[in-house]
């Protein structure tokens, strides 16, 4: 059997769950689309500001869009903010203060979000816990899910905010269901009322109906150069929730008292139009290939997380290879078979933030896209890789056929 005959067998099956997937495209992009048009969008806004950046229509224009698209009150969408670890450490330190209880009631957050709290075991100065901030977590259960009682019990003690990640990270877990997100949401409301719940949005953007702040997170916050950047941004973070709190981040971000009012745009607001446009559809490109991915792997009796058919609420997929070799070889064919960078060799190296050797293919227009296909790997057991994005669907195919050839079909022969 040749590789492209597997991926052709398994479209003829995925064929049903692409149309569900695709339906939730249509209405996410048109969501978007009625949002640019009640904010009556025009070619000016793509104009751009310098300096102090006063009166930057377009990058006002496209914070209400993006406030109206994932229902919050307020966003900041700003290309000064690095990443998504920069997006969320700003949410962090603008709004916890000495004294105050972090509590993560999704076990371990993602990797370089411990640094930043300071329970990794890397020596950083200036982290949250350094600065007198109070700091637990609630792991999940065996199965990978919030545990509700331990969650309510945390909470008879004064809490700040509770941090929620969707996404399952460099982990095993499964993402969190807009619905999951809406249940912890409304627990923690319940049983302390003024705690704030804050979700680490990354890689969850669109692949629902529904967002984080549009069941009840008072904040939350992402990357561009993940999914609501589509693909097109050129970098940027942003942080969308209630008003009182994205200007208190805003402030963190630039000083108090100047806020959301400065912050020259510098040419980036059309890519950052022309992402957000394209995002719903460049997410379906992204969740198509994980699929595809999953099916293909999972078939030749690899495990997968989510399998196929689970449901997804972020754009990663896992692939259980078993060795540091295999996730070498596989990151190895995802970067020869790129558009950028296809001739570079990748090795297992020291990454800032990570406490593990991380091996990562990425060989994209903008430098460490993951909405573009993407893919990467700590040196730790039990040896997985994590693949996302990409752009067109087609490339992903090209990509998986590769894989089927080098990996799965050579691995059986
Ligand atoms: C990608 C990601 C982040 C932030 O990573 P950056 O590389 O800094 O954008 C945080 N949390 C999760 C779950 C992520 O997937």
């Amino acid at each position: 059997m040749n590789a492209l005959t597997v991926i052709k067998e398994a479209e003829k099956n995925l064929h049903e769950y692409f149309q569900e997937l695709e339906e939730i495209a249509y209405q996410n992009g048109i969501k978007v689309l009625k949002a640019f048009q009640n904010h009556r969008v025009r070619d000016t806004h793509f104009n751009s500001t310098t300096g102090y950046g006063y009166g930057d229509m377009g990058r006002d224009t496209l914070e209400q869009i993006y406030a109206e698209v994932f229902e919050s009150e307020d966003s900041l969408v700003r290309s000064r903010i690095i990443s998504g670890t920069h997006a969320i450490s700003a949410c962090l330190f603008g709004l916890l203060n000495p004294g105050d209880r972090l509590v993560s009631i999704t076990g371990s957050p993602y990797d370089t979000l411990s640094n930043i709290i300071g329970c990794g075991d890397g020596a950083v100065g200036g982290t949250l816990i350094k600065r007198g901030i109070l700091y637990e977590e609630v792991a999940l259960d065996a199965q990978g899910h919030p545990e509700r009682e331990n969650i309510k019990a945390i909470l008879s003690k004064k809490v700040k905010m509770v941090l929620i990640q969707r996404s399952r990270g460099y982990s095993l877990r499964p993402a969190l269901s807009p619905e999951e997100i809406k249940d912890l949401v409304q627990l923690v409301k319940k049983h302390s009322p003024s705690t704030i719940v804050m979700v680490d949005n990354c890689y969850g953007e669109f692949t629902g109906l529904l967002e984080p702040t549009g069941v009840g997170a008072d904040i939350m916050a992402g990357s561009l150069i993940k999914n609501p950047g589509g693909g097109v941004a050129g970098g940027g973070g942003y942080i969308c929730g209630k008003t009182p709190l994205v200007e208190q981040v805003a402030d963190y971000l630039v000083a108090p008292g100047l806020g959301k009012e400065l912050g020259p745009s510098l040419g980036q607001n059309r890519p950052m139009y022309q992402g957000f446009f394209l995002a719903p559809h460049t997410v379906l490109q992204a969740l198509k290939v994980a699929v595809l991915a999953a099916y293909v792997f999972g078939q030749h009796g690899y495990e997968v997380y989510p399998r196929w058919s689970e449901p997804r609420n972020d754009i990663v997929q896992t692939i259980v290879l078993g060795s540091g070799q295999q996730i070498k070889d596989y990151c190895q064919l995802v970067q020869k078979n790129s558009p950028v960078d296809s001739d570079v060799y990748l090795e297992f190296a020291d990454m800032p933030g990570y406490a593990d050797k991380i091996i990562m293919a990425a060989g994209t227009f903008v430098q460490g896209s993951s909405i573009e296909l993407s893919c990467d790997g700590p040196l730790r057991p039990p040896y997985c890789v994590y693949m996302q994005g990409g752009l067109t669907y087609e490339h992903g195919r090209y990509v998986l056929a590769q894989l089927v050839e080098q990996i799965i079909l050579k691995n059986n022969e």
